[in-house]
């Protein structure tokens, strides 16, 4: 495969970019783009004023929308797809719905590479309920640890949520085995996957991974922005407690102004007007991975991975730079240049070779409990790259060492 940068618009007006920064966000296709224009344009109602044609046509394109992301993940109905606005917003939902289950002395467990979505929801939940949130062991690859994983399953424990790919260090934990641990210990155990780094990477098949819910935003699909998505498998996704309450969701309010009843799965979840031209725009970006196929973007962004690691040695660029991650088979890059500042190092990037990179704890405050840093640079490839700009990239790096005169 070749790179697809003709897809992305974002190189019409400054092919000299090099964005090496798809964990944070991947470039917008054009048609995401145009289909998100076209609705704005040509129709623009509300999906819930069904009264009239174009109203009823926007309704018909969320339901559409809900049918494709059912069948990308293998769910079982398009009922167990809701539309959030993001993985953060996704997780919230999940936490703040399953209030009811966690008691005081339960447990959740997660790792401590995790995004701080996938942290702060189950902190501030474990501590409203008087519940604790415990991290488990991780191998030499950062990958959840399944012997201390299985020695602190307990009796307490009531949720594990970990990432498919963490955002930081990449590291790829093995969904279905970690699962089938946690299943076979003790099947009601809720288990949560944030995919938010792997939605737009590999293929995830929730019926075959067994899991119970699954988050990600489709702004890391090629997709819009302020749209994502909570997976529940149906009767667990029914038990959860609504977020927000309002329009959309509600049948009746009694006029006692006590009872009330609501609307079924999936209208429950989903409160308020939708986003509806960014779930346009989401239709486009399923079809655009299906196109190219999952299995190919894997591929060919590992082949990017090797071949910056070949570089790197045959540079022999670890004589000045600490690589967190060279091993490891995702197209993450952690780093850190001896003793510099990793936002100097981001801002030489940016200014010297037009190479957008981040730096910082890219929203995984507790890093630092798993690698010997807070902070550190973060260079992501995507399909939209190819080995000329590792090449620049390469050369940057060599140039880094002018720091340690
Ligand atoms: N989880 C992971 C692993 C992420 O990489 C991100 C975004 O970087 C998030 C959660 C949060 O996603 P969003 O900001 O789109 O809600």
């Amino acid at each position: 495969m070749k790179d697809l940068k003709k897809y992305f618009p974002f190189y019409d007006k400054q092919s000299n970019l090099i964005y090496f920064d798809s964990s944070a966000t991947s470039l917008k296709i054009k048609k995401v783009i145009d289909a998100e224009m076209q609705f704005l344009t040509e129709n623009g109602t509300n999906p819930h004023a069904v009264d009239y044609k174009k109203g009823y046509q926007a309704l018909e394109l969320i339901e559409q929308a809900r049918q494709l992301t059912k069948e990308f993940i293998n769910a079982k109905k398009p009922e167990e797809i809701i539309f959030t606005s993001g993985t953060t917003h996704s997780i919230n939902l999940l936490a703040n719905g399953l209030k009811k289950l966690i008691k005081k002395g339960d447990e959740i467990i997660v790792t401590e590479l995790e995004h701080s979505a996938n942290l702060l929801p189950w902190i501030v939940l474990a501590k409203s309920n008087g519940a604790k949130v415990k991290k488990v062991e991780l191998n030499d690859d950062f990958t959840i640890d399944i012997d201390s994983f299985k020695a602190i399953l307990s009796s307490k424990t009531k949720i594990v949520s970990f990432a498919s790919i963490s955002n930081t260090i990449g590291a790829k934990n093995d969904i279905k085995l970690i699962t089938k641990v946690i299943k076979d210990f003790n099947k009601d155990i809720i288990v949560h996957v944030d995919a938010a780094q792997s939605i737009g990477h590999i293929r995830t098949d929730v019926t075959d991974l067994n899991i119970d819910f699954m988050s990600w935003s489709a702004h890391k699909m090629y997709g819009p922005f302020g749209l994502g998505c909570l997976y529940g498998k149906y009767d667990l996704l029914n038990q959860l407690e609504p977020l927000f309450y309002g329009g959309g969701m509600s049948l009746k309010i009694e006029s006692d102004l006590i009872n009330y009843s609501l609307a079924t799965l999936p209208e429950k979840l989903e409160g308020g007007t939708p986003n509806i031209s960014a779930i346009v725009g989401f239709i486009e970006s399923i079809k655009f991975v299906n196109l190219i196929g999952l299995e190919n973007i894997e591929k060919y962004e590992l082949e990017l991975k090797k071949y910056f690691v070949d570089k790197v040695k045959e540079n022999n660029l670890e004589k000045h730079i600490i690589f967190y991650n060279l091993d490891i088979k995702t197209p993450i890059i952690l780093f850190n240049v001896k003793g510099v500042n990793p936002q100097d190092i981001t801002n030489f990037l940016d200014d010297k070779y037009n190479i957008l990179v981040r730096g910082g704890a890219n929203c995984a405050r507790r890093i630092e409990g798993v690698i010997n840093t807070k902070i550190a640079i973060r260079a992501s490839f995507g399909i939209n790259n190819n080995k000329a700009e590792i090449d620049k990239f390469i050369e940057a790096l060599k140039n880094t060492n002018s720091f340690l005169d």
